[in-house]
């Protein structure tokens, strides 16, 4: 894996509180993977983690002591797949005011918001209409409001394809790999923090075929060195496995949906190796096969169906060997992106490698696993606090009621315990 360099700007991230904020008895999953400990206080100041002990620390005479009285603590959650422009426009009906440009960004805004009401701290966009999570990004930089920090893919680049008439303004669509290499540089350009390629068509438009490899080989080298040689991370949409097996070989950072990949455990292996990330993206899945059927054409539902079941074996064959696998949402509302950790956990995983792939996996695949994704000295302090057990019941992470206390950067902002009742 490149490391990508982190300019402090693209991370908009906010000022952190200063001062010392004890957190005391807490029942702590640090998103290593270890097992949870009981009975833990941790210590932070200036927004990031001092320490991590056993047992009561008294705070200093001008910190702050929050007694969380046994309740579960771990890393904020990190959704590393979602769209925040998609089916995110009211459905107007007939004779209804048509919608000014600028509402979509109010609604990513709100959406943003309560994302982070539950405990989503991070996320990564990875391909959204326009310029609007620019904007919006923008706006959270200046202080207008409290998000999840947020990584942009920019335009997706892709070649000349369906898709990109599919998703109007979502697409930079270019051919061959001088072209392509122009067009990551412009998502660079645009404020970018990593570049998405489209090595394969895509299961959510009819005219697609998804099998055959979009891009060639020589366009994803191309865009793969250009963009590591400027410091960036490169993910790209996967799914036939002959784009599939060009992102892998040709050095992508992460690997999105790749859900045919249980048939070729040599390119499983090949992933593991060189610790690249599977973003598995379940959730979408089961919305096209079932879940949401009735909004797709019945082809699609048929293709969905199959896929599941292909994702299903790819989630076991990855496992198995030992490929770093990071949750992505894939769905909407943001807020409920840890919806996704149920399906991961009935398609083979543990709870704890669920957690995992939603805090330390999922800062590994961002680059950001020194900033944040575990519970450590040195880390950020962006922390959930659980009304519940996760280990035991994954599904308590989308109940509002049981997200007690959400930290970020050591500032508490939101939960239940934050929110006065009549
Ligand atoms: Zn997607």
């Amino acid at each position: 894996m490149s490391v990508p360099f982190l300019l402090p700007c693209r991370l908009a991230d906010p000022a952190p509180t200063q001062g010392t904020t004890v957190l005391n008895d807490a029942r702590l999953f640090d998103g290593t993977g270890s097992p949870a400990r009981e009975h833990v206080s941790v210590t932070i100041t200036d927004g990031r983690i001092e320490s991590v002990s056993d047992g009561q620390i008294e705070p200093p005479d001008d910190g702050r002591n929050i007694d969380l009285g046994g309740r579960f603590l771990m890393p904020g959650l990190i959704d590393c797949h979602t769209h925040l422009t998609i089916k995110t426009a009211p459905e107007l009906r007939e004779g209804e005011e048509a919608l000014h440009p600028g509402v979509v960004g109010h609604i990513v805004g709100s959406n943003l918001r309560e994302a982070l009401r539950m405990g989503i701290t991070t996320l990564r966009e990875v391909g959204a209409h326009g310029d609007t999570v620019f904007e919006v990004r923008q706006a959270i930089r200046y202080g207008a409001f409290r998000a999840p920090r947020l990584l942009i893919s920019g335009r997706l680049v892709s070649s000349t394809s369906p898709q990109a008439r599919h998703f109007p303004n979502m697409y930079r669509e270019a051919d061959g790999p001088d072209e392509m290499r122009k067009a990551a540089r412009e998502q660079i350009r645009a404020g970018a923090d990593f570049v998405k390629i489209m090595t394969t068509g895509a299961r959510s438009v009819e005219w697609e075929n998804p099998g055959p490899a979009q891009m060639t080989r020589e366009e994803v080298a191309a865009v793969v060195d250009e963009v590591h040689r400027l410091g960036y991370r490169v993910a790209a949409h996967c799914e036939g496995l002959e784009g599939t097996r060009l992102a892998i070989e040709e050095g992508v950072d992460t690997i999105e949906h790749g859900f045919y990949l249980h048939r070729e455990p040599e390119l499983l292996q090949q992933l593991a190796e060189r610790g690249g990330v599977l973003v598995p993206t379940l959730t979408f899945l089961h919305d096209v096969a079932d879940r949401k059927a009735t909004q797709w054409t019945p082809h699609l539902v048929e293709r969905g169906a199959y896929n599941v079941q292909e994702a299903r074996r790819t989630m076991a064959a990855a496992i198995e060997a030992g490929v770093h696998i990071a949750m992505g949402w894939d769905g909407v509302p943001e807020a409920m992106a840890a919806s996704e950790l149920g399906l991961m956990v009935e398609a083979g995983m543990t709870t704890s490698q669920a957690l995992t792939s939603a805090t330390s996996t999922a800062s590994y695949a961002l680059g950001l696993d020194a900033l944040i994704g575990t519970v450590e000295p040195g880390k950020l302090a962006d922390l959930v606090v659980v009304d519940g057990d996760p280990l035991e019941d994954i599904g308590v992470l989308v109940d509002r009621e049981r997200i007690y206390l959400v930290v970020q950067s050591g500032t508490p902002v939101a939960g239940t315990a934050l929110e006065t009742r009549l």
